[in-house]
């Protein structure tokens, strides 16, 4: 059997893996200057964290999470499974009666973890429980009651009832499920409830780094398990400078980084107060030219017509850009806050362009949205998005007053795109060198071996990467694996160098050679590394 990594998740390995570590070391390094520390958080969740604060109607939580059930829910998990999808064949009332049978176990499974507290529904899942069990009566009566003569008559009615079954179970969520975290935004928001941040002095100024998992389609720059380095500010402030500190930031950190043609999109997708009519407007005017919509924008009319603007289907580019646009609808509040954050990033030397079509595809987004794009990714051309979030904390349980803003770093991408302009590693194992090791010991003979294991030691703590044979080679052989490990040098211990208490050291690019005392050995090697 031959194994093979899953669809969508892949290996990242040398030399790119020390791209990976000097782009994580620079965030490391970034960050901290603008004040922010750490946060390392779990990789899994409760699916309903993600349900509350990314939106049980986006894409990411109606269909690319990762879901299992934990083990005191699996029985009620199991069953739901069974029935979405079982299939049955048309007339087939004997397996409709076993499906029927099948939704009152877990109507009653449900119910006993109600009872032993091992689930807490939430309002939608308390729908879904209702119409199962109605779904589930009505059912019960129509094939119970039928006769002989009947029989075709009633199938229409029946599988319309085993649909509506099957909608309701999908669509259930017992308290316990997990999901793999699709964003990190909702644990920083949990985490800083669970632990009280709010009682910190200042704003609560957190990062993070480490995968994230969606299921999409894969492509380049598009995988099921990426990667994220994020960062968040939670306090009661929301002032504008704030964002355009945060933005600051990134760009700091993207400019360390060498990351040419990075573009600053930016937008205010106003608040509370002036969305809503907003959107009404919007969907009002969808409404009107739906049928030269494609399907998804089509469903978005109903279920979030913001996104609408972010399709990127070419029929759809004239139609979208004749749309209503928020910027002429924004509040007085939300537009003093978003001209302020133009005026903060003035302040700061930060190139932006507006863009009134940038909105992003998670609920909790508010006022301030950005997304910044790179070059050398094809389609798949944002390394980051971010905006603020002031309602998610109080939505998670949390105090009211929070404010929250923060962005998340696509590393897959960006890496890639290091990679495309030339900025990326191109050579080198260990720790990121350019080149093999510093120092190739070849070891001939017991005596030697020690001796060499010794110099060995001596040599990595001065910081020299050295490549130690684990076994004794032929001369030939070994400098022939030198040669092709890239190494600098190739030291050599044999019985004569130990006589003499010296070292040969052979630079391989030029094949000199020469005999030195240990002392002489890590000068010639330091002043070889700065050369
Ligand atoms: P996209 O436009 O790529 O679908 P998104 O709106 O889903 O992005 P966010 O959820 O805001 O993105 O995530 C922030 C960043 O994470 C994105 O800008 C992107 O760089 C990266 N990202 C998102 N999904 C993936 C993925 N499946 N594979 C690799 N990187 C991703
Ligand atoms: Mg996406």
């Amino acid at each position: 059997m031959k194994f093979q990594a899953i669809k969508g998740v892949r290996d990242i390995l040398p030399p790119e893996s020390a791209l990976w570590t000097r782009v994580e070391q620079t965030a490391h390094k970034v960050f901290g200057t603008f004040g922010f520390g750490e946060i390392r958080l779990p990789i899994f969740e409760p699916t309903n964290l993600f349900v509350r604060a990314v939106g049980g109607e986006t894409d990411i939580v109606s269909k690319e999470m990762y879901t299992m059930p934990d083990q005191e829910t699996a029985h009620i998990y199991g069953l739901q499974h069974s029935l979405v999808e079982w299939k049955i064949k048309s007339g087939d009332l004997q397996t409709a009666e076993a499906f029927q049978q099948l939704t009152v176990s877990l109507l009653v499974f449900i119910m006993q973890a109600q009872q032993e507290n091992l689930i807490e529904l939430e309002e939608v899942g308390l729908d879904a429980v209702n119409d199962l069990t109605t779904a589930a009566k009505e059912l019960h009566d129509l094939i119970s009651n039928r006769s002989d003569s009947a029989e075709a008559l009633i199938w229409n009615q029946v599988a319309e009832l085993v649909e509506r079954i099957r909608l309701a179970s999908g669509t259930l969520i017992v308290g316990d499920d997990l999901s793999l975290r699709p964003e990190a935004t909702a644990s920083v928001c949990r985490a800083y409830i669970e632990h009280g941040m709010q009682t910190l002095p200042g704003n609560v100024k957190l990062y993070y780094m480490g995968p994230m998992f969606r299921r999409e389609r894969p492509q380049k720059g598009r995988y099921r398990q990426f990667y994220q380095i994020g960062a968040e500010v939670l306090g009661t402030s929301d002032a504008p400078g704030i964002d355009a500190e945060v933005i600051e930031m990134l760009m700091s950190f993207f400019e360390r980084l060498k990351l040419k043609g990075a573009v600053l999109n930016i937008n205010s997708i106003g608040d509370k107060n002036c969305r809503p009519a907003y959107v009404e407007k919007l969907r009002a005017e969808l409404q009107k030219v739906r049928e030269l919509l494609g399907a998804d924008s089509q469903r978005r009319i109903e279920t979030n017509p913001l996104r609408v603007l972010d399709s990127k289907l070419e029929n759809e580019q004239g139609i979208i850009e004749k749309l209503p646009r928020i910027a002429e609808h924004l509040c007085a509040d939300c537009r003093a806050h978003y001209d302020e954050v133009k005026r903060q990033l003035g302040l700061r030397g930060i190139a932006y362009q507006e863009n009134w079509r940038l909105v992003r595809g998670l609920d909790y987004y508010m006022r301030t949205t950005f997304e910044i794009t790179a070059p050398g990714l094809g389609s798949q051309n944002a390394v980051c998005g971010g905006g603020r979030y002031d309602g998610l904390v109080e939505l998670l349980g949390g105090p009211a007053a929070t404010k929250g803003i923060g962005f998340a770093i696509g590393t897959d991408r960006l890496v890639l795109s290091l990679q495309e302009a030339g900025e990326g590693e191109t050579q080198g194992g260990p720790a990121g060198k350019a080149g093999g090791p510093d120092v190739y010991l070849a070891w001939f003979g017991a005596a030697a071996q020690s001796a060499a294991i010794g110099l060995a030691r001596r040599l990595r703590d001065a910081g020299f990467v050295v490549e130690l044979p684990a076994v004794e080679m032929k001369f030939g052989k070994s400098l022939g694996l030198a040669d092709r490990l890239k190494a600098l040098h190739a030291v050599i211990v044999g019985d004569n160098e130990l006589a003499a208490g010296v070292f040969t050291v052979k630079r391989l690019s030029d094949g000199t050679q020469q005999k030195l005392a240990e002392a002489e050995l890590f000068s010639y090697l330091r002043a070889a590394r700065t050369a």
